[in-house]
């Protein structure tokens, strides 16, 4: 068997096409939407991120503004920024890139966002309405952009046997809930870097999605034949065949996509959906300022 390719570049693609549409409702109905990006320090990783983000905002026509702080900044600079853009009627978004400075308490931080312009969906307001099941308002991105993309696919999870490696609060934990809730209905197991024999319980799933940031750490002998396979991880790996001495690299082994009926790439696979979900987010925070 050769895995099809989950192509998250096309799915986001086809997000993109109906935010056009709804965009110029918003700005037809006086409202611009407007997405605020806040970055502290030098990590060259979130600059990329960032820069997607803002490319994002350019081609979809939504007004975005960049704020790049220094490494070396107070905790108590960026609350006021943070407040400050709470305070911006002309703002729908606010998005605080992580990883924040070690001296920060990143968690802390992102809870000051009022939770209707926490288009990350990290606010436990929001993750809270996600625990119970509502799924109308701002959800996290990333297991957001792996749901639209299985749909897209015409992946049936209902009665589905689905694994979730990672825990996290910005990825496995909502992926979790998000597989499990009314609609979606898969049968989800999570595992985590406590799990015994993490390799056979992955082995019997229809469904695996993997966030752990191990690169290539899913072999074949994890995957059963058939399964359907999400590649969350983006991993920095030394390739001394390549001009910049590396590569990205997923959580999943490519030899994957010999048993898999369905495999994401990376890059290419989660990455876009999530920029695609951000967008969708801002768009529904400018629509509720909008009254649509
Ligand atoms: P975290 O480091 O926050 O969480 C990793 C999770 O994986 C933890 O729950 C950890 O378990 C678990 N884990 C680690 N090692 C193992 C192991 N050997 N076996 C089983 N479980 C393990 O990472 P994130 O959730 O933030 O990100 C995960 C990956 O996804 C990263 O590669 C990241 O770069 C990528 N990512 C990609 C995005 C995209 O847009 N494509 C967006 C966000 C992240 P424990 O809780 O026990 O420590």
């Amino acid at each position: 068997m050769v895995a099809q390719r989950l192509d998250g570049k096309a799915c986001a693609l086809s997000v993109e096409e109906e935010l056009h549409g709804r965009i110029s409702v918003c700005i037809a109905a006086g409202v611009k939407p407007h997405l605020a990006v806040v970055i502290v320090g030098d990590d060259p990783a979130s600059h990329v991120y960032v820069k997607s983000k803002v490319k994002a905002c350019e081609r979809l026509g939504i007004k975005s503004t960049h704020i790049e702080l220094p490494e070396a900044t107070g905790e108590d600079e960026v609350r006021a920024v943070i407040h400050r853009l709470n305070e911006d009627e002309t703002l729908h978004g606010i998005l605080v890139q992580s990883p924040l400075p070690k001296h920060m308490d990143e968690e802390a931080l992102t809870d000051l966002i009022h939770p209707a312009k926490d288009v990350d969906g990290f606010h436990p307001e929001n993750l809270g309405r996600l625990v119970q099941g509502r799924l109308d308002g701002m959800l996290p991105c990333t297991p957001s952009g792996v749901m639209r993309m299985l749909k897209w696919a015409g992946i049936e999870l209902s009665g589905k046997r689905a694994v979730v490696l990672g825990r996290s609060r910005i990825v496995g934990n909502p992926q979790a809930l998000l597989l499990g809730a009314k609609g979606a209905d898969a049968t989800v197991t999570v595992v985590h870097s406590r799990t015994k024999d993490a390799q056979s319980i992955c082995a019997q799933a229809d469904v695996v999605i993997a966030a752990i940031g191990r690169p290539e750490m899913v072999g074949v002998d994890w995957i059963k034949e058939g399964a359907v396979v999400v590649d969350v991880g983006i991993n920095r790996v030394e390739d001394s065949t390549r001009e910049r001495g590396w590569r990205l690299a997923g959580d999943v082994h490519p030899d994957v996509a010999q048993t898999a009926a369905w495999l994401s790439p990376v890059p290419g696979g989660v990455g876009p959906m999530t920029i695609a979900m951000l967008m969708e987010n801002t768009v529904r925070a400018a629509e509720h300022t909008a009254n649509l």
